[in-house]
């Protein structure tokens, strides 16, 4: 309708962008998307983009597809919107909750819904206190999460997520909740080996407990692998002692599976391929692959017992939780997730494939390390090869550097600091993950000769 640089100018005078410095980005120009289809994106000018990060690690079954929108499109001329407060309900939020129920691992069998991640753990934050009020120790109150862990925006989000740039902004977070170190050797391992490193981290979650007392605290809250944190990939002792420890003790286990649920580690959900057994499960993102905005909590019968079972009011939902339209994408998402077999292709296909080739990239000379589970990876970028503790001066500048040579070069890259991180839809081809990785190369070849002018 308009050309890009119409665009751009409309946008620099009218839009606020969410976590963007947007008055740095206004003098630059914002980059316009204008179609997508499968993992390519097309922008104004006609270029066309691999999206190595699903948007924001989202779209697993690709972008445009067609049943998607028409399961939406017959949802919305039969019933648009109803809310499922006080004693309604709807056919898609139960056909939902029940697919729900019969993906996820056996001790979930109830969702309360909400429109996104953010959402869904300012949901949790409430239930987590709910229960523990209505199983008579409402002094359980705490609620630990892990320094650079990220449970979305909100206050409650921000507040258990770990980032620290994002506390400093108002003053947060809120009171009752404390972070622990999170399980990243190759940032903060120093001199241990990784298996050293994945127990006392693990530990420092005992020690938090130790210290204000099991009576005291309520939840501990945490991502399989840490997204937007980086692609925290934990040491494999990590998650077994972490489960032991909480097993011990009488404390709810929350597995934030907004990133890793719906396939991306090649289970439906990230705890199952670690092995763990949480009390909650915050989703989003790829419950729908981004077509249309929805979240949730996935109730373990343990919770319900107190939240549901018991009896008593929740005070607590959204005047979308369970939005008819947003349910029959989910369900429709769902149904081609179960009928591609995408959690099997990334287990066993494309998974074992990319990886491989994307480990191959830390042999370049500035690459510390290239670690992919799944379908999620990062790649470390380094001064010194070899030297995994000396870091680049001005944390984030090569990250960016190489994160805009890749957009020029055709390639979504995220950039974590000075890491590189991709999370591609799963229903990427091998060809695809052959292009994906060669203009990988390529960028960090030329952000390498940047660098040396
Ligand atoms: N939890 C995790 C692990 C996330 O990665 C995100 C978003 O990136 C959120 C929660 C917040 O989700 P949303 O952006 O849908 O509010």
């Amino acid at each position: 309708r308009y050309p890009t640089a119409q665009l751009r100018a409309l946008d620099a005078a009218h839009h606020f962008h969410p976590f963007t410095d947007t008055k740095a980005l206004n003098a630059e120009g914002s980059r316009i998307i204008t179609a997508a289809k499968g993992v390519w994106l097309t922008d104004s000018d006609g270029n066309r983009i691999l999206d190595g990060m699903a948007g924001l690690w989202c779209a697993q079954v690709g972008h445009g597809r067609e049943e998607i929108a028409d399961a939406v499109h017959r949802q919305m001329t039969e019933l648009s919107y109803y809310n499922t407060f006080f004693k309604t309900t709807h056919p898609p939020v139960i056909a939902l909750a029940e697919k729900l129920a019969e993906v996820s691992p056996p001790q979930f069998n109830r969702t309360f819904f909400c429109s996104s991640g953010s959402e869904a753990n300012d949901t949790v934050f409430r239930m987590v206190r709910f229960y523990w009020d209505q199983m008579g120790k409402p002094e359980k109150k705490i609620i630990i999460g892990r320094w650079n862990g990220y449970h979305g925006s909100t206050l409650a989000g921000t507040s258990l997520g770990g980032m620290k740039a994002m506390h400093e902004q108002g003053d947060l977070p809120v009171p009752g909740v404390r972070h622990i170190p999170q399980p990243y050797w190759f940032g903060e391992g120093g001199d241990m080996s990784p298996a050293e490193f994945g127990i006392w981290a693990a530990r420092e979650l005992e020690k938090a407990i130790d210290h204000h007392g099991e009576d005291k605290v309520a939840a501990f809250i945490a991502e399989p692998i840490q997204g937007a944190g980086g692609v925290i990939i934990p040491p494999e002792t990590y998650w077994p002692e972490v489960q032991r420890i909480l097993k011990e003790r009488d404390i709810l286990f929350v597995a934030d599976e907004v990133i890793c649920g719906f396939g991306r580690l090649g289970t439906w959900f990230g705890s199952e391929y670690y092995g763990i057994e949480p009390d909650l499960m915050p989703i989003a993102k790829g419950l729908t692959s981004g077509y249309l905005p929805m979240g949730g909590v996935l109730v373990s019968d343990k919770v319900a017992a107190g939240v549901i079972d018991k009896g008593g009011e929740f005070y607590h939902g959204y005047t979308y939780s369970g939005h008819p339209a947003c349910a029959a994408a989910a369900l429709a998402n769902l149904e081609i997730i179960q009928r591609e077999k995408l959690v099997e292709r990334v287990a066993n296909d494309i998974g074992p494939y990319l990886q491989a080739r994307w480990r191959a990239l830390g042999e370049h000379p500035l690459v510390g390390e290239a670690r992919m589970t799944g379908l999620v990876g990062a790649l470390e970028l380094v001064p010194e090869k070899g030297n995994r503790k000396k870091a680049f001066p001005n944390t984030g500048t090569v990250g960016t550097m190489c994160r805009d040579i890749s957009f020029r070069n055709g390639l979504i890259m995220r950039a974590v600091r000075d890491s590189m991180i991709i999370s591609p839809p799963l229903v990427i081809t091998h060809g695809e993950a052959d292009q994906l990785v060669a203009i990988a190369k390529k960028t960090l070849d030329d952000t390498h000769a940047e660098l040396k002018r």
